[in-house]
């Protein structure tokens, strides 16, 4: 019956079944056009929260995001270990980092018995000649990227990724990209480049700003108070054994070195990644040849300011309003070039405020615990059950566990088994671990259809996990613990979590003319990418993991058919 009077008050019948007297429905809005360049921006550790509690405060560009765009408030990474590469990866191809390969931000190689960082990539070098500098690049993403989707399908198509840090702008570059550009503090933006490729020629799209950056940014100005409003949430806390004052300029260091780096690089690291983007947009002429083309931003200095200071002090308040600024006037950029833009605004992963400020606030939940010094009993309870002579458990972060021998190396069975057993049992009694999961339970998680914010903690778990790179435990803490040592004026907090702070982040699309809308549903980072695809016209794999949103009409119809969720594998 509904659905006959839907029929009735939309067809030809309408006036004569008295449709007419109900209220007007507006114009609908034109049909946006496909876009002439695509713009992808993720700020790091960009929480939902944090969005939420600034999302009034803002003015400039950030506030006509909000309130013009499509805003998913309450977007999901749907993975359990959330870190900048990982996230960054996701966002870019459409799949977690169980499917994209990158688990981490480095995990440790046991047959080798080393660290490896997860853009690790000896084929390549650093296009500044510094032999000592990290070789990295794109191999150990082992997933397609909306970019690389892109160039496919039209390969006039430029695909261009600058960010404050490399592991963001590899990874949202893609494989196949023009240009990745990542900051590098005392010289400016820099690139790897493969075997045969002229170091300077990739370079030379940035090479003007880059004299900038040696000439006029080097020292960088004083971090000082723009608002008071910032300046109000000043206070002294007490941080581990140190009186620790959380205002402008950051408190001097026992050792300048340590925090001098990230005090100095989040001055200049944010605009000088939007000065580069601008630059970009002109070398290649982005946007304006005839063909779709792909610019994306990574802002770095969120995600130092909130490890460094918090998330809720007056160092992220003025942060807060730089970032507004800034996408002002990337808006206004877009704006110019006179071509048909959609931006899309995301984050890698969210943050935590410092527990010593969550406390006072009145999280009883808030406490900060040893990591290590967890470890290392466990090591010792090891030994004794075991008799061992060695630690038979080493770990990258307190999270992830991973089983070896007396040389560092990958165990092997039974006693890895026997190991992973005894250390399962041992984890799972102590009151601050909320659960623990050998890599094999996690690999062998069933997919299941459910909402991200549905997801039980092994699910999120083994969305991050791939066989030869995942260690052997992976354990979630109690929420509310931080397990980064009380070291102030360094790292005060961290993101590694599974809960909501950390995996929770904002979803923006915006084009001119765009409905403003907020959409309360649940959905995920993994939807981002075939969103995209679908509204360009090109083809994406078909087995990734997120789903098309319905946005508008691009001239590419409305999304596939995909009534419910994806299974969550
Ligand atoms: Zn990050």
């Amino acid at each position: 019956m509904t659905a006959f009077r839907i029929a009735a008050c939309t067809g030809a019948l309408a006036v004569l079944a008295g449709c007419a007297a109900s209220v007007p429905r507006p114009p609908p809005a034109a049909a946006p056009a496909k876009p002439d360049l695509v713009v992808m921006v993720a700020v790091d550790q960009y929480s939902a929260a944090l969005f939420n509690r600034w999302r009034s405060q803002y003015r400039d560009g950030l506030a006509r995001l909000q309130r013009e765009g499509i805003v998913y408030a309450n977007a999901y990474q749907t993975h359990g270990l959330t870190a900048t590469c990982p996230g960054h990866a996701t966002l870019a191809t459409g799949r977690t980092p169980a499917h994209h390969g990158l688990v981490g931000n480095a995990w440790y190689d046991g047959r080798a018995g080393r660290r490896v960082y997860c853009l690790a990539a000896p084929e390549y070098s650093d296009a500044r000649g510094d032999p000592k500098a990290l070789r990295v690049g794109p191999t150990n993403l082992v997933a397609s990227t909306l970019g690389d989707w892109l160039k496919q399908a039209s390969p006039g198509s430029r695909v261009v990724a600058v960010a404050g840090k490399d592991r963001a702008a590899i990874t949202l570059g893609g494989h196949r990209a023009d240009a990745s550009f990542w900051y590098v503090e005392d010289f400016g933006f820099t690139t790897y480049v493969a075997k045969g490729e002229d170091p300077a020629a990739k370079l030379a799209p940035l090479a003007a700003l880059n004299a900038r950056v040696r000439n006029e940014y080097l020292p960088p100005p004083a971090w000082t108070y723009r608002h008071d409003e910032c300046r109000a949430l000043e206070r002294v806390y007490r941080i581990g054994s140190t009186d620790w004052k959380s205002g402008l300029p950051p408190m001097v260091p026992a050792k300048p070195v340590e925090a001098a780096k990230p005090a100095r690089a989040l001055q200049v690291m944010d605009p000088l990644t939007l000065q580069a983007a601008f630059a970009l947009l002109e070398h290649y002429r982005l946007g304006r040849r005839g063909v779709t083309d792909l610019l994306a931003i990574s802002f770095s200095a969120t995600d130092l300011v909130g490890h460094g200071y918090g998330t809720a002090g007056p160092e992220m308040c003025e942060q807060m309003y730089l970032l507004d600024d800034l996408f002002g006037q990337l808006l206004a950029r877009l704006e110019t070039l006179g071509v048909d833009v959609l931006l899309v605004l995301s984050a890698d992963h969210g943050g935590t405020d410092f527990p010593e400020r969550r406390a006072l606030q009145g999280d009883a939940q808030a406490r900060r615990i040893d990591g290590s010094a967890l470890l290392r009993q466990l090591n010792a309870q090891l030994r004794q059950r075991l008799d061992l002579a060695y630690d038979p458990l080493f770990a990258l972060d307190p999270m992830q566990l991973y089983a070896v021998d007396a040389a560092g190396r990958r165990l092997v069975e039974p006693l890895r088994s026997r190991v992973v057993d005894v250390a399962l049992a041992a984890l799972r009694a102590r009151p601050e671990v909320a659960q623990a999961y050998a890599l094999e339970q996690l690999l062998a998680t069933p997919p299941r259809p459910v909402a991200p914010d549905a997801m039980t903690l092994r699910e999120r778990f083994a969305q991050s996990v791939r066989a030869g790179r995942s260690a052997d435990i992976v354990l979630a803490y109690q929420p509310g613990l931080v397990l980064v040592p009380a070291r102030p004026t360094r790292y005060v907090t961290g993101h590694p979590g599974p809960y909501d702070p950390d995996r929770r982040v904002p979803i923006v699309f915006w084009w001119p003319g765009a409905p403003a809308q907020d959409r309360i549903l649940p959905v995920a980072t993994t939807d981002i990418a075939p969103t995209l695809a679908h509204l360009l016209g090109i083809a994406a794999p078909a087995d990734l993991d997120g789903r098309c949103l319905e946005l508008a009409d691009f001239g590419t119809g409305p999304c596939p058919a995909a009534a419910a969720p994806p299974a969550r594998r």
